[in-house]
């Protein structure tokens, strides 16, 4: 019996999406909560952004995490209620939070001393309020995405988040964002609209190569598509944009995993044995581990030029 081209696409096309589709996971975590605002600091912007972002979180079945930088909840040295609110949607909503330095500390400029404060100082609105509301708090970013430049600094920080009852929290797909951001805030308070709709498209296509980038250093490192970890910072351009993001991770066969979830994959337990002035991916630094140099990373889109002039 002779098939037809046509019945063996289908057949093709029948078995082969459901295989590719099925593996690929991300969990996105978003930075510097409450809000990166660029100094636009009304209550009612705030809030917007926060709505917009857990609606799409919603919308697309997203079990995201921010990671919190307490200092931003505190106005002229007094608590600000507004700003606490803020944190309390995400969690009414059921969406973690993390910790993330009091300050935003860089580790790398940092004593020991200084920067377990920092964490310890930033933990103390938080801590009350998931337990208010039946979450746990139990994961850390590093801001800068900043280690530690040796190895025995990287130690010396992990001991003591884990007797802490902390996880530290890797990023796999590093990017720019905050330079799209920054640019399309400065539209959206210059009332540009039509540079902000130029900003957003073009942080679109990035976002869609850097994915592309990653999934493409993950096959060549591990022979597979780890269970991808995505930074992004709580901005407007989020705001506006994640639900077309999310759009785009979908098209490429993507589901939606939490902070705890991603870091089941055993990708993650794989240890990093070279050390740096350094804030970068953990599929960089695994990279870098395993003796990749020069030719490994190329191809790493750039952030446009004209972003940059504008992010200036
Ligand atoms: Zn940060």
């Amino acid at each position: 019996m002779k098939s037809s081209p046509f019945i063996l696409t289908v057949f093709a096309t029948l078995l082969f999406i459901p295989i590719q589709a099925q593996e690929k996971e991300m969990c996105i975590t978003l930075d510097d909560l409450p809000v990166v605002s660029y100094g636009t600091n009304e209550p009612d912007f705030l809030r917007e952004v926060t709505k917009k972002l857990i609606h799409t979180f919603d919308e697309f079945d997203i079990p995201a995490i921010g990671y919190v930088n307490e200092r931003k909840l505190y106005k002229k040295g007094r608590l600000d209620s507004a700003s606490i609110q803020l944190l309390e949607l995400w969690l009414e909503n059921g969406y973690e939070l993390g910790n993330h330095t009091y300050s935003h500390k860089n580790y790398h400029k940092t004593s020991f001393e200084e920067y377990t404060e920092d964490i310890i100082k930033g933990e103390v609105i938080c801590r009350q309020l998931a337990e208010k509301h039946n979450a746990e708090f139990r994961f850390f970013r590093h801001p800068y995405l900043r280690i530690g430049r040796t190895k025995s600094r990287h130690d010396s920080l992990t001991n003591f988040l884990m007797q802490h009852g902390y996880t530290e929290a890797p990023v796999t797909i590093d990017n720019e964002d905050y330079l799209f951001a920054k640019a399309y805030h400065l539209a959206y308070t210059q009332g540009d609209s039509a540079t902000m709709k130029k900003i957003g498209q073009s942080y679109l296509r990035y976002m869609e190569e850097k994915l592309l980038y990653y999934e493409s250093m993950s096959e060549k490192l591990w022979g597979r598509n780890i269970r991808q970890t995505l930074l992004l910072h709580a901005n407007l351009l989020n705001a506006d944009y994640l639900d077309d993001l999310a759009e785009i991770y979908r098209s490429h066969g993507y589901t939606f995993i939490s902070q705890a979830k991603v870091l089941k994959d055993p990708a993650y337990d794989e240890p990093v044995s070279k050390y740096g002035d350094w804030g970068i991916s953990w599929l960089d630094r695994w990279a870098l581990s395993q003796g990749k140099k020069g030719e490994f990373f190329r191809g790493d889109p750039a952030t446009p030029a004209f972003v940059k002039e504008l992010a200036k």
